[in-house]
């Protein structure tokens, strides 16, 4: 059984093959997160879509005090390096690159955004036989039809929906077409005052165009098992 906690806004806690998974770990200043830094524990693994606050958040702190393993764009893990983080914890890839670590796959996947460092990716992880998707921070491109082909059917994809500075409920929902998830869970939405506010269109169209996919709507601090 694997296990993942929404933590607000990008932030998941994803718990596979035995092993904790931090993604995208803004926890401090993070107005949706339910818990503080020190109720985190300590992730075996960090990994970071891109270096925009919201998603590095408290990354480097958090390997630099636990010795987490970072997972993270070439220029982010030389950001992580000057900032103190042991170069030995760093996994500094690039986008189509997959790491095993710890018993687990980690692969970077393309992302339409922007960022200050390197360049934005989607991360797909898998491990004890099960596949999941953090999209990032991205626009919709059709590429995303071939995670499934490559990587196997997606147990889980967590998706932006929020719009503005992501894709939005149309636009996510498309993106749950072409995944082919057997569950979604939105994410990126309501922490800002320009965000779609909740996930009622995005549950709406992907019952209409993926009625196969289920929709999970986690409140910040939920668990989902799988
Ligand atoms: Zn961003």
């Amino acid at each position: 059984m694997a296990r993942l906690r929404w933590l607000g806004h990008a932030a998941f806690l994803l718990e596979l093959a035995g092993k904790e998974v931090l993604i995208d770990p803004w926890i401090r200043g993070n107005p949706s997160c339910p818990i503080g830094l020190d109720e985190l524990g300590k992730p075996d693994v960090v990994c970071v879509s891109h270096d925009h606050g919201d998603h590095l958040g408290d990354a480097f702190e958090i390997c630099r005090k636990h010795g987490s393993k970072l997972v993270c764009v070439y220029e982010v893990g030389c950001k992580a390096e000057q900032e103190g983080v042991k170069p030995e914890l760093i996994y500094g890839m690039n986008v189509g690159g997959t790491v095993e670590l710890d018993g687990l796959k980690i692969t970077l996947f393309p992302a339409i955004h922007s960022c200050s460092c390197g360049v934005p990716v989607g991360i797909i992880i898998r491990g004890e036989g099960k596949n999941i998707y953090h999209a990032g921070d991205t626009a919709l491109f059709g590429d995303m039809a071939l995670i499934p082909r490559l990587y196997g059917p997606v147990d889980v994809a967590l998706i932006p929906i929020g719009g503005y500075y992501t894709m939005g409920p149309l636009e996510a929902a498309e993106a749950v077409a072409l995944i082919k998830p057997k569950a979604v869970v939105p994410m990126h939405y309501a922490t800002f005052p320009v965000l779609v506010k909740d996930a009622s269109e995005f549950a709406r169209l992907v019952s209409e165009r993926s009625p196969e996919t289920d929709v999970i709507v986690l409140g910040p601090g939920d668990y989902y098992e799988f």
